[in-house]
């Protein structure tokens, strides 16, 4: 019977960052996916590897931490890192002074940043229309990655230099543990044996556990993206985000003029769905844009309606619209993603008996902070 050090339960993010730092420590690892390669919230969404926009208190910390990882591993293996920074422009004076305020915030934990003026923001973007932004703040470190590349070329490297064993198309369907060692059984009669367990399994609440995550008081939470065809005549390098993304990242809650934001009356829809605005152009010059955010109970999933809502989308594209001049506005994709959100905003940790270790519900920060966080958690598994 060969019993492995760790098994990974999930191949998203988070599940895929366990692995890499259980591997780093000398670890055996067996990761275990469902499906024929992860096709969740991992490689559903931008592809913002984003610090800047969390809290600073405790989040921004794995941020910083996992930009590390990403550009390390890139140093070795091309997993499509792309250092061109973050943008955040300001649509109005409130944001502009929130801008101002969280530069300084950024500046005592020495992470830099620069304020940009009118004239900077155009010359970098001269597609960004004029009179949508009073100035920008660029944080030059961050960086992105192709979302439905990244996580596979992690792990394609783990398999290649750590000797990763990893099993897809296999569900998990129970754990326990039988004598001090843990038992791992899939749906198709398959059992596996580990020192220790790491359940990653993102919003699958029903499958393993599910007394556990009836309890958790999680969210499920959908959002509505879309991508535009290759649009190589325009540079949008790095990660843009807007006025409205200003207001609702956790990093400017911490500003003292936070609390006095008034929001403008054509912005209570966009409040009403979560909406702000975010651009990512991917490696073929196409665009990414989104989101919004809609929420279900963890009991409640089928809240969330099967169809994508077309008032959301064309609340997007209206707002969208004011901050780009694109030549073309043809959509390429629709689509939806899903994460699991722990209840107070950070992730949803569980242990049984020093043995399975439940992390999930990451939310909306798993590509900017996962890598960061699974290294403490891969610490508190081996301690
Ligand atoms: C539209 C969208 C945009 C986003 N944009 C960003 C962004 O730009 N920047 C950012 O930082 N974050 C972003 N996020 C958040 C980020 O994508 C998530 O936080 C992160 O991907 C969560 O990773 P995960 O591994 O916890 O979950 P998942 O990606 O859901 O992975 C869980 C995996 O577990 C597998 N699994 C579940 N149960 C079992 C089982 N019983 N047996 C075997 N396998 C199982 C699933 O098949 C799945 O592959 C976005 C999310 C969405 C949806």
């Amino acid at each position: 019977m060969k019993k492995y050090d760790l098994i990974v339960v999930g191949a998203g993010a988070l599940g895929t960052f366990h692995a890499y730092h259980a591997l780093l420590k000398g670890k055996s690892v067996l990761m275990i996916e469902k499906d024929s390669e992860p096709m969740e919230a991992t490689v559903r969404n931008f592809g913002q590897v984003v610090p800047s926009g969390q809290a600073l208190e405790d989040w921004f910390g794995y941020g910083r931490e996992s930009l590390g990882i990403y550009k390390n591993i890139q140093s070795k293996f091309d997993i499509t890192v792309r250092q061109n920074g973050t943008y955040y422009l300001a649509s109005d004076d409130q944001e502009m002074t929130l801008l101002e305020e969280t530069r300084s915030l950024f500046k005592l934990q020495n992470y830099p940043s620069t304020l940009l003026n009118r004239k900077s923001c155009f010359v970098r973007f001269p597609s960004l229309n004029t009179n949508y932004y009073k100035g920008g703040l660029f944080f030059p470190d961050e960086i992105s990655v192709e979302p439905k590349t990244m996580v596979h070329r992690v792990r394609a490297f783990l398999i290649q230099d750590f000797g990763l064993d990893f099993l897809n198309n296999t569900v998990v369907n129970h754990c326990d543990i039988e004598k001090g060692i843990c038992k791992v059984q899939t749906s198709d009669n398959q059992r596996f044996y580990a020192e220790k367990v790491a359940i990653c399994s993102g919003y699958e609440f029903k499958t393993l556990f599910p007394e556990i995550f009836r309890q958790s008081q999680m969210k499920i939470c959908k959002l509505n993206m879309m991508q535009t065809f290759p649009l190589p005549e325009i540079k949008l390098n790095g990660n843009i985000l807007s006025g409205l993304s200003i207001r609702r990242y956790d990093s400017f809650k911490s500003c003292s003029s936070y609390n006095n934001l008034i929001a403008p009356e054509w912005q209570k829809p966009y409040q009403q769905w979560g909406i702000h605005l975010l651009f990512k152009q991917a490696v073929d010059g196409s665009i990414i844009i989104g989101d919004s955010h809609e929420y279900a109970d963890v009991e409640n999933n089928a809240q969330l309606s099967v169809s994508i809502n077309m008032e959301i989308n064309q609340l997007i594209l209206k707002e969208a619209q004011k901050i780009l001049t694109l030549p073309d506005w043809k959509i390429q994709h629709y689509w939806a993603g899903y994460y699991a959100q722990a209840v107070d905003g950070g992730i949803f940790e569980h242990e049984i008996y020093d043995k399975i270790y439940i992390s999930t519900g990451i939310g909306g920060k798993g590509m900017t902070t996962g890598a960061g966080y699974s290294k403490k958690r891969i610490e508190d598994i081996f301690t």
